[in-house]
């Protein structure tokens, strides 16, 4: 298998001002195309340095994918760099600088001159188009074959140009090894250790696919990674492991790959054509700000109500004041007669609340902070739920509250 190393270009990454999530993006496309990485390093914006990783990272592996520093100002050096690191010049590439000029007139910006310091190019690279931004990348091979392949620090640049050109550029160039084709089952109300339990023994098992679990808050992901020349080859192995998995995890499974949460819920909604609205206390929006997270969500969901001060519960969503009083604002009832009030007042199929105690005040013995109850109503079936969310900063909390509601009517929506 080919190998590479990464060097990821700025000063602020090791100043600790800028988080770099260039490295894992690159490294882990890389592993998933077939290829080893070595190592990954990071360098500032000083040529020498630059180079000399350049330079350490060509005599261990096959070749070096950089980013940043490919830009305009005068810290911008990688290009200098490679130069350096490869031995040959820095010359004009006509089409580029051409690209750039209309660019910049179609954008209406007047072209400066640091700004042609973009078209200059390593001597005999091959450059690869930035559609997203000004500064192109390029890969350059050395006279010994290894190659150094830069690309803007930019990440919704650097992204598209990694997929779209320097991948391409890599299967052509070599035979890769086997590549990792991963399928993501994701599962929403049950446990981590609950899953472990029924999957164990497939865990232990299975080499190729593997299987690992992922938890996120209040939620986990089944993944299921093989080991594959091909995408056919991946879904023939991939496949019984995945209708087992299903079988195990039953109902608990809401959907595969880049289905989130809410996007289920809306999926669900959608093929009964029903709506749904929400009433939030102690997730003050996040819920109806999840569903609308979802692209043509306004099918499915109608609006919501923060009813965070009990007057807004009592006026706005027809709450009790005697509910109020007798059971509190965190409390199953207050919970149900907000669900029933938003889905009244907002005239759909299901109405979903919560109420909880955020903290990092506000907790009592009865009901500590952390503590949140959750109601929905609908389709003739009324559903309350109360969890205790584990000790966190208010963030946490409502976050997992979130996930939590959405499983509670993902789970109503499902049955
Ligand atoms: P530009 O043409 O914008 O100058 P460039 O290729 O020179 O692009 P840099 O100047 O190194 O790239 O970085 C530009 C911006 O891209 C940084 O300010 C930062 O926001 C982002 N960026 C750069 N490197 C990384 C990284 N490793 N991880 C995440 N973001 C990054
Ligand atoms: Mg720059």
């Amino acid at each position: 298998m080919p190998s590479v190393e990464i060097v990821a270009i700025g000063t602020e990454l090791l100043l600790g001002q800028l988080v770099d999530t260039n490295t894992p993006h690159i490294a882990s496309s890389l592993a998933a195309a077939g290829l080893d990485v070595y190592a990954t390093h990071a360098a500032g914006d000083n040529r020498e340095r630059i180079a000399a990783a350049m330079r350490a990272a060509l005599q261990r592996a096959d070749g070096v994918i950089t980013s940043g520093g490919l830009g305009p100002t005068v810290d911008d050096l990688t290009k200098e760099a490679a130069c350096d690191a490869l031995g040959v010049q820095l010359e004009m590439h006509e089409p580029s600088l051409a690209a750039m000029k209309e660019r910049f007139a179609s954008l209406g910006f007047e072209m400066r001159e640091n700004n042609v310091k973009q078209a200059l190019m390593p001597r005999g690279a091959f450059v690869l188009p930035n559609p997203h931004g000004s500064a192109p990348g390029y890969i350059a091979v050395g006279r010994d074959g290894k190659f150094i392949a830069s690309m803007p620090g930019v990440p919704r640049e650097m992204k598209p140009m990694l997929a779209d050109s320097v991948i391409p550029w890599l299967r052509q160039r070599f035979v890769l090894g086997a590549a990792i084709y991963t399928r993501i089952l994701h599962t929403a109300g049950i446990a981590e250790s609950e899953i472990d339990h029924r999957i164990d023994d497939l865990f232990r098992a299975m080499e190729n696919p593997k299987i690992g679990v992922l938890a996120h808050d209040f939620r986990c992901d089944v993944k299921i990674m093989a080991k594959a020349q091909s995408q056919e080859e991946a879904q023939r192995l991939i496949a019984p492991v995945e209708h087992e998995i299903v079988k195990r995890l039953g109902g608990h499974i809401y959907g595969v790959d880049d289905l989130t949460l809410p996007g289920a819920v809306h999926v669900l909604l959608q093929r009964m054509h029903h709506t749904v609205a929400v009433a939030e206390s102690c997730t003050g929006g996040r819920v109806a700000a999840a569903l609308t997270s979802v692209p043509g969500s306004s099918q499915s969901f109608l609006g919501g109500v923060v009813a965070y001060d009990n007057s807004v519960k009592t006026r706005t969503l027809g709450v009790r004041e005697q509910t109020l009083q007798r059971f509190g604002a965190v409390s199953e009832e207050t919970a149900l007669e907000m669900a029933r009030g938003v889905r009244e007042r907002l005239g759909t199929d299901y109405g979903i609340s919560t109420t909880g105690v955020a903290g990092p005040s506000g907790g009592t013995p009865e009901k500590p902070v952390g503590l949140v109850w959750f109601a929905v109503c609908g389709n003739g079936v009324e559903k309350t739920l109360q969890r205790t969310m584990p000790p966190g900063d208010r963030d946490s909390i409502q976050a997992r509250a979130t996930v939590a509601a959405l499983t509670l009517l993902w789970k109503q929506l499902s049955r």
